[in-house]
């Protein structure tokens, strides 16, 4: 049965380094109506990114801040309960930016219709959503890898880093891995296929990384910068190419962000170091999709999902990112 309340996660302050429970409130209002060009959606799980962080934080990014006060930001999948548009029916399942919180009244325009029939729910916040897109164009548009290079990817058990890595195989290329945990690099080698694991808690990441890549990283995927972006650095080979996905050791820093000391290495190896925001790639989103789905369907590459039940846990599930406590794509299941 739907609720005719509307419950809701907002933002009530900046955190200062992680994001403790105390910078949410939890609010509950009457079900919103959809005008002209709206949809009301019941939203069924949301997809808890790494990103979310900055999102929270003030100052100039590729998005605006969350404004204090306002529901927070978060990608969500859901099944349109009202319309009033006539591209969408109730009963549709829609992806879009739902907010955190159990109902979403959307533009049309800014929703997209899935066919649930396709992929478990999940999947479409996954590998087949803002993550495998993330992955796909990361490492084969920036990375450009070819067949015998040695890629190395961080936060290689998570949900990005761990199609990487598949991606990377299915090159034809040699994969490490660094990750957080005995657990997590078994997976990458034993399941995974990976050619190698690095535990950066466990392990000196410089040292097992020239014994794993002895004639050097030709890309490396960093979702994770700091130490091991350093560490890395200082490993590269000639014409390598270090892609800028994400800096997950830096986003809760109290202090200036690490820079790399190290960069200097770019110019010993003519070697270049990019950036890039998945959103950019919006246009291709379609061929990114239909080739993973193909793979997934093949068996080739197979993707991990960690869910939390309930909305009401968003506060604590946000925080498995930040502590390395998820195992897989994040997702927080609000009703269904
Ligand atoms: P995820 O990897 O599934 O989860 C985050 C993982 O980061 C944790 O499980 C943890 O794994 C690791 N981690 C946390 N703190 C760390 C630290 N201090 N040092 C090293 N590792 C740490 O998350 P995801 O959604 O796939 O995102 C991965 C990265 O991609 C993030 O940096 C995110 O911001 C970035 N991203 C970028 C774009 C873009 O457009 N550029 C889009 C999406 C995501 P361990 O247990 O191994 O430590």
């Amino acid at each position: 049965m739907t609720s005719t309340m509307n419950r809701q996660w907002r933002l009530a302050a900046r955190p200062v380094g992680l994001p403790e429970p105390s910078v949410w409130q939890w609010t509950t209002e009457a079900l919103p109506t959809a005008g002209a060009g709206e949809i009301l959606v019941e939203v069924l799980y949301l997809s808890l990114d790494p990103a979310m962080r900055g999102w929270m934080n003030e100052g100039k990014s590729y998005v605006p801040p969350v404004a204090l006060g306002a529901v927070m930001r978060a990608l969500g999948i859901g099944r349109v309960i009202a319309s009033g548009d006539p591209g969408f029916t109730v009963g549709d399942t829609v992806v879009g930016i739902t907010g955190v919180q159990s109902h979403a009244l959307l533009p049309a325009a800014e929703a997209t219709k899935v066919d649930p029939a396709l992929a478990p729910l999940p999947s479409f916040l996954g590998v087949l959503g803002m993550t495998g897109m993330t992955a796909y164009f990361g490492l084969l548009d920036v990375g450009q890898p070819k067949p015998g290079e040695t890629v190395v990817v961080s936060g290689a058990a998570g949900a990005v880093g761990a199609l990487v890595g598949q991606i990377a195989k299915l090159k034809g290329c040699r994969v490490i891995g660094i990750a957080g945990g005995a657990d997590k690099c078994r997976y990458l080698t034993e399941q995974l296929g990976f050619d190698g694991a690095i535990d950066y808690k466990a392990e000196d990441v410089k040292k097992a990384l020239r014994a794993l890549a002895p004639k050097g990283v030709d890309i490396y995927f960093d979702n994770v910068g700091g130490d091991i972006l350093d560490a890395v650095l200082s490993q590269l080979a000639r014409h390598a190419r270090v892609v800028i996905c994400g800096a997950i050791s830096q986003y809760n820093n109290t202090t200036a962000v690490k820079g790399p000391a190290n960069y200097m290495s770019l110019l010993v190896n003519r070697a270049r170091m990019e950036g890039f925001v998945v959103f950019d790639y919006a246009a291709r989103y379609g061929e990114a999709v239909r080739e993973i789905a193909g793979w997934l369907a093949a068996g080739k590459v197979t993707a991990k999902e960690d869910v939390v039940r309930g909305l009401e846990h968003f506060p604590e599930a946000l925080l498995k990112l930040f502590k390395g406590e998820n195992f897989g794509k994040l997702v927080l299941q609000v009703a269904g």
